[in-house]
């Protein structure tokens, strides 16, 4: 027998300029990954308020025209972890703005498991059709919930590689560049979405064991 486990509600915190088709995009993905476990999470935006304190610490310490998406990583973790302790939930903060990191020229987003992530929607508008861009940014998120997830936890056929990655044809591999996301988000749609391993990985995340 399994027991329901994990089970927290998704928080997402938008920038006031988050295009509402993006918004629904973001949705759908967490809704998808957490079907794949056989999970329904409640699903819903936060005040935007907090959203703002967020993007102002990346902007802060950010760099001409993209915001340090590791120091609002810390400020979400360091504001709002005490918050997730007393109101359980999973947090993510959703941009229009490009996000890069100290070492790297950019990023698609980054996240702490069992905490949550910070994610933008910017890189993908240099994908050449609107379908693209929203099925790949759709793919990156559910990888970064993937890791919120704690996917892949095992060790067996993953690597790291800037986090643990999964070796399969599986939305939870490696990919650094947009040309290498889209190639994931093309064998998602054709029906790799994750691995039998990462799934297991899921399903453990959710059900625990009695
Ligand atoms: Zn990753
Ligand atoms: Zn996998």
């Amino acid at each position: 027998m399994a027991t329901p486990f994990n089970r927290k509600p998704v928080n997402l915190l938008c920038s006031d300029d988050l295009d509402s088709q993006n918004f629904q995009t973001a949705q759908e993905a967490i809704e998808e990954l957490a079907t794949l476990a056989d999970v329904k999470l409640e699903i819903r935006k936060a005040p935007s308020e907090t959203a703002k304190i967020l993007l102002d610490a990346g902007r802060k310490a950010g760099r001409k025209g993209q915001l340090n998406a590791h120091q609002m990583l810390r400020q979400l973790a360091e504001k709002l972890v005490a918050e997730q302790t007393t109101i359980p939930r999973y947090d993510v903060l959703l941009t229009e703005a490009d996000l890069y990191a100290p070492g790297l020229n950019f990023l698609f987003g980054v996240g702490q498991p069992l905490i949550g992530f910070v994610f933008s929607f910017h890189r993908f508008k240099q994908l050449p059709t609107k379908k693209w861009a929203q099925e790949t940014a759709k793919t990156v998120i559910m990888h970064e919930m993937g890791h919120v997830f704690n996917l892949p936890i095992r060790a067996e056929l993953t690597e790291e590689n800037l986090g643990t990655h999964c070796l399969n044809k599986c939305l939870m591999r490696q990919g650094l560049s947009l040309n290498a996301m889209q190639k994931i988000a093309k064998d998602r749609v054709k029906g790799y979405v994750l691995c039998q391993l990462c799934q297991e990985d899921l399903i453990r995340h959710f059900w625990k064991k009695s």
